[in-house]
């Protein structure tokens, strides 16, 4: 059984930790373990954004300009951003990244639906179209990802290839294919990827209670990853707790961002099943 109060001093140690920078989509999250993953595309991460500057200047400018396009809701050049990294180098974390970006652009497409304009059933029409169309073109890099790695085997020993397909079926949703790769990672020597790849198929797949088994032993660890905390809280969450839920996912507002963890908290707070009286957050 879960305690509320060890996750939340875990949600506190993230805070205290070093910024980590994801090589994929070149976002930020603090962490006091590495490597973590990134709470925006799941890819392991591990070194922090001065190293990748230093490293590999053209890659953290290219990610600045995806960002910067994505905050300003200019979608396409983020996408044409990513289009000109992967024809330089096609490494399968950038066309999976690549794939979330286009996840993004469809809702953001889709959000921009006004209910309240007159012939707004017309107009609709030709966003949802476009929108279907960017979910589309998500799919097809995510596909692309898994059937490049099916054909070139001269990869098929790498940890970060098997995980990226991994993720990319779990996009997908093939969900049968997803545990038959996320099977042969344990054989690849890394217990992390291999025990969170667990946890994210059983977020993905309802198994709630093998959710908190893993996320519990991580707390007792002391190696809570940013997004095993969000899991953990969808968990509380569709297992009824929610008040450790609404208060988990709140603190973890600062850590992995307000963007995916407000859909969560309006989730909870929308079914109204806390009634016993404010809650301190
Ligand atoms: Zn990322």
């Amino acid at each position: 059984m879960h305690n509320i109060k060890s996750y939340m001093a875990s949600v506190t140690r993230m805070l205290e930790g070093k910024k980590l920078v994801c090589i994929n989509c070149g976002v930020e999250t603090p962490s006091h373990i590495n490597p973590t993953f990134c709470p925006n595309c799941e890819s392991a991460i591990s070194i922090d954004r001065a190293t990748l500057t230093k490293n590999d200047p053209e890659r953290i400018a290219a990610l600045d300009a995806i960002n910067a396009g994505v905050a300003s809701g200019d979608f396409e050049s983020a996408a044409a951003s990513y289009d000109r990294m992967i024809t330089k180098n096609p490494e399968p974390g950038l066309v999976y990244a690549s794939g979330i970006l286009h996840i993004k652009w469809s809702n953001h497409v889709l959000n921009a639906i006004d209910y309240g304009q007159p012939g707004y059933m017309e107009s609709n029409s030709a966003t949802i179209d476009l929108s279907n169309a960017i979910a589309s073109r998500s799919r097809s890099k995510f596909t692309h990802v898994v059937e490049t790695y099916k054909l070139d085997q001269s990869h098929q020993d790498s940890l970060s290839y098997a995980y990226t397909v991994f993720l990319s079926q779990i996009k997908l949703g093939n969900y049968q294919n997803a545990k038959s790769t996320a099977a042969r990672i344990p054989k690849m020597g890394s217990a992390e990827v291999s025990d969170y790849s667990g946890a994210v198929l059983d977020a993905h797949t309802g198994r709630y209670d093998s959710v908190l088994k893993y996320t519990d032993s991580l707390v007792a660890a002391g190696k809570l990853y940013p997004n095993a905390a969000f899991y953990a809280a969808l968990a509380m969450f569709n297992k009824r707790m929610d008040r450790d839920a609404l208060q988990l996912a709140t603190s973890l507002r600062d850590v992995i961002g307000p963007a995916r963890v407000d859909r969560l908290i309006g989730k909870i707070n929308a079914l109204g099943r806390i009634s016993e009286g404010p809650i301190s957050i």
